[in-house]
């Protein structure tokens, strides 16, 4: 679910304040060394770097001159480690070294990115003095800032016996650079508050915070502090100012900064551009784009890698070709990243052949080639593939990244590759990339469709920073592991800590609707329209869905005659009326489909003939198998032949059934045969049913529903020595039948009865009135066939396949709410025949309306009756 794509990661603009102190030292590794020494009056780098010879013969010799002289000599020479190992062997450092020295220490750890040297040159120096000079303070502060270590910079900060603006954005640039936008937005007001005034270096530090918080009202506030300042006509200010504001999606500001400016890099370009992509205005970026070169300034690679991502977004096929050509013109075509853009964009418009063209043309595939390459095969329903050119980037030695991992995952969910997934699980802990959280919820997804809910728990909790994906792919998992109710326990904690999105919403309403958490759902539907979102995705659909599941069919036809151009929202109207048995009402339907001019498709067929085979008309059903083809062009599949077997099967033609079989184009799969074996079941054909039994059992899909179904119809004609065979191998193979369950919504509160559980806190209360009924009904003489029938073995049977948890939850629902209100219960397995006859007496004692739906019906019992068609019922069961 989770839409997985790798992306180049250089779409952000470069930031840095083009501070000759701080920010070359990031920017330009020759420039900033050989800086660093024409501070210290020292000989320049390249000049070094001609003599190594001498370079090092020098410095092997024991000094005699003075150590200062001779630990600068180490660092001009670039031998750090030396510089170290002299500095460590000095007995007395204190008034031996000098300030400068510790200053070109401090500059090469800098340089080198050298941790570990940096702190023993720290320690040394603390050693030495207890006030920081400016001077040193400020060399340490930008080492620190450079290593990622912001405590050490803090604490030399607070050490330092004067500060000037450097010092400043020195720090506020690490806070901001390293994601502390708070602190680093505190800092810049304490600087404020300490008179300095900040210079064009501080406002892309400062607005960069702002940007990536965001914060729009903030940001405006720094804008007005720029014009106080009157820093407005810096290119680099107004470019930041620029970032900030389409950062916090205000494109309209950012836009009138940008025409106002009387002069333009190519940066102030890229983010106005970039900005608009962004924001998901692409026509105005790539119009743009056009005046950019009638402007006389040619892309740069951030150009053309965010346009061809643009193209992407949009699925542009003509200018994603357009573009293309024009990289393959211009030199920047050399650089991978490009490459790399141009995969992404070929996968998402679907071309293939373009994508592997340019993918085996790269010489040197990066790890975002081969991820683009994965991704795009995996969300493009090709996850064979994925998985094969991950195996092939393993062979050639490429490391996978956090998004490889997460797209090869997909693929492994996709194709049930449970062992795969495990051991990509090992991987990524090993690398450490399963901290990102986008691998987490992957993972998350894997384990919950492998039907490992509890791994998929283990992985959720140990996410520190769970986003609204991991929390929707939670509820998801639980509520396909049928634990719905914990699902919805889950939500509730959700919205403490994040806004759902649609999708969490369309899950958690197909939670509800599986345990008839009516108030929940609506609840959710209150928040859906508060909140606009009554059109997004699959929302619309879900509240039908939850609404005609839920047995609620006002609400639900008020929500169907809002998108009546929607064939889903016509399907799910016909589904409900199939569950009911309503096959009159799906015709009409149907044929209101139909004249509003519908289209119908695969599986508006699927419902029809459902609701026909639950209604006994076989006429009409045959019918519309036969048009399906000539007047509608769908051709009928797998899932459509077993409708109508069920279809002749449920009327008793067991024998036309079977014909229909074998006359069939196609092989026939195990559900053809089990609605063959749910008829003869019914009709007691014990000959054909063997014969479907075999089938089913050679088939290799053996889901729990077709042993159920096969000792249901081995114990009604009575061969229990296959019903134990049968039994026996369930256990082996560790398929198990939920245990019986069902719900009932008290007060907006879900509560669930498992069978022959007796924790509920009003347990006793419960039995009572259960067993109470039970004296009723004896009273009655209605007792002996049901409740004390003499074959223990049916009684079993009962107990497993229904597990009578509806009684408990009936007598739960009569405890709780007010006489004559409408008792709705929903549970996860059949109804037996002894539950159904005793919620028909109890109906008919309380005089109170029952609603139950077990897996396959609707049933609604009054006065002792109930709608399924009660006869039917009888002899199916
Ligand atoms: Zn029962
Ligand atoms: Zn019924």
């Amino acid at each position: 679910m989770a839409a997985v794509s790798a992306k180049t990661p250089t779409t952000s603009l470069p930031l840095d304040p083009q501070n000759p102190q701080f920010s070359k030292l990031n920017s330009s590794k020759s420039l900033n060394f050989s800086h660093i020494f024409q501070k210290s009056h020292l000989f320049s780098v390249k000049k070094t770097h001609q003599n190594p010879l001498l370079s090092s013969s020098s410095s092997t010799s024991t000094p005699t001159t003075d150590p200062n002289s001779h630990l600068i000599q180490l660092c001009s020479n670039n031998q750090l480690e030396q510089a170290i190992v002299f500095l460590k062997s000095i007995k007395e450092l204190h008034g031996t070294i000098g300030e400068e020295t510790f200053v070109a220490l401090a500059r090469i750890c800098e340089f080198k990115r050298a941790t570990n040297e940096g702190c023993e040159v720290f320690s040394c120096i603390l050693n030495c003095m207890t006030q920081l000079s400016l001077r040193l303070g400020n060399a340490l502060l930008s080492m620190f800032v450079r290593l990622g270590n912001l405590s050490d910079a803090w604490y030399v900060f607070g050490k330092m016996e004067e500060r000037d603006v450097f010092s400043w954005n020195v720090l506020i640039g690490g806070y901001a650079k390293n994601g502390y936008f708070d602190e680093a937005l505190d800092l810049y007001q304490r600087m404020l508050w300490a008179g300095i005034r900040p210079d064009v270096y501080t406002f892309p530090c400062v607005l960069r915070t702002c940007g990536g918080l965001p914060d729009w009202r903030m940001g405006r506030e720094i804008h007005a502090h720029v014009i106080r300042f009157s820093y407005e006509s810096e290119i680099d200010v107004v470019n930041a100012l620029i970032t900030m504001y389409v950062k916090c999606g205000d494109v309209g500001n950012a836009r009138v900064l940008f025409d106002g400016m009387s002069k333009r890099d190519r940066i102030s370009w890229n983010a106005m551009i970039s900005g608009y992509f962004e924001n998901g205005e692409f026509l105005e970026g790539l119009m743009l784009f056009s005046s950019m070169r009638e402007f006389g300034l040619f892309p740069d690679l951030m150009t053309m890698t965010s346009m061809i991502s643009a193209c992407e977004a949009l699925g542009d096929a003509i200018l994603g070709r357009a573009l293309h050509g024009y990289v393959s013109r211009m030199d920047f075509y050399s650089d991978v990243s490009v490459h790399n853009s141009l995969i992404q964009l070929y996968s998402a418009i679907g071309n293939w052949e373009e994508a592997e063209k340019i993918f085996d043309r790269i010489q040197w595939k990066d790890v975002v080639s081969w991820t683009a390459m994965i991704s795009g095969y995996e969300s493009n329903g090709y996850p064979e593939k994925a998985i094969k050119t991950y195996k092939m980037m393993v062979l050639e030695g490429v490391m996978p990244d956090e998004i490889t991992i997460a797209s090869v995952l997909s693929a492994c969910t996709s194709l049930g590759l449970l062992e795969m997934g495990v051991k990509l699980q090992q991987l990524a802990e090993r690398r450490g990339l399963i901290a990102y959280v986008i691998v987490s919820n992957t993972l998350i997804d894997l384990y919950s469709k492998c039907n490992c809910i509890d791994k998929a728990l283990e992985i959720f909790r140990r996410i520190p920073d769970k986003n609204v994906i991991s929390w929707t792919s939670i509820i998801l998992g639980l509520r396909i592991n049928n634990r719905s109710l914990e699902a919805l326990i889950f939500f509730r904690e959700m919205t403490r800590h994040q806004d759902p999105n649609s999708v969490t919403l369309a899950s958690v309403l197909s939670a509800c609707s599986r345990i008839s958490a009516l108030m929940c759902g609506k609840e959710i539907h209150a928040y859906v329209l508060r909140n606009g979102m009554e059109f997004h995705g699959f929302l619309p659909n879900a509240l039908l869905d939850f609404y005609v599941r839920c047995g609620r069919m006002t609400p639900a036809l008020n929500l169907f005659n809002m998108q009546k151009e929607d064939v889903t929202a016509w399907n799910i109207l016909l589904t409900g009326y199939a569950q009911r048995g309503q096959g009159a009402l799906a015709m009409e339907l149907f044929d209101g489909m139909i004249t509003s001019s519908v289209k119908p498709d695969e599986i508006t067929f699927i419902s029809l003939l459902r609701a026909c085979s639950r209604s006994g008309l076989v006429a009409e059903g045959l019918d519309y198998l036969n048009s399906m083809e000539s007047k509608y062009f769908i051709v009928p599949n797998l899932k459509h032949y077993a409708c109508v077997v069920d279809l002749l099967g449920r009327a008793g033609l067991v024998d036309d059934a079977y014909d229909f079989i074998v006359s069939l184009p196609v092989k026939p799969d195990s559900a053809i045969w089990g609605a063959l074996l749910n008829a003869c079941r019914i009709h007691r054909q014990v000959e054909l049913g063997d014969l479907a039994a075999k089938h089913i059992l050679e088939t290799d899909e053996r889901g729990v529903g077709y042993y159920v179904l096969l000792c249901n119809f081995y114990s009604d004609n009575g061969r229990w020595d296959e019903v134990v065979r049968l039994r026996k191998i369930m256990i082996e193979k560790g398929l198990t039948i939920d245990p019986g369950c069902s719900w009932i919504e008290v007060k907006g509160n879900v509560h669930a009865f498992l069978s022959g559980d007796n924790l509920h806190p009003q347990s006793k209360e419960i039995n009572a009135v259960v067993e109470g009924f039970y004296e009723k009904m004896k009273a009655a003489h209605r007792s002996e066939s049901e409740r004390y029938r003499v074959n223990e073995v049916e009684d079993s049977k009962a107990e497993i396949f229904c597990g009578h948890s509806e009684r408990l939850a009936i007598a739960f629902g009569l405890i709780n709410t007010a006489p004559g209100t409408p008792i709705w219960v929903t549970k996860n397995l059949y109804m037996c025949k002894s539950c159904h006859d005793t919620i028909k007496f109890i109906s008919e004692v309380v005089r109170r309306e029952i609603s139950i739906r077990d897996t396959e019906h609707f049933h609604n019992f009054k006065d002792g009756r109930c709608t399924c068609g009660d006869e039917n019922y009888l002899r199916e069961t």
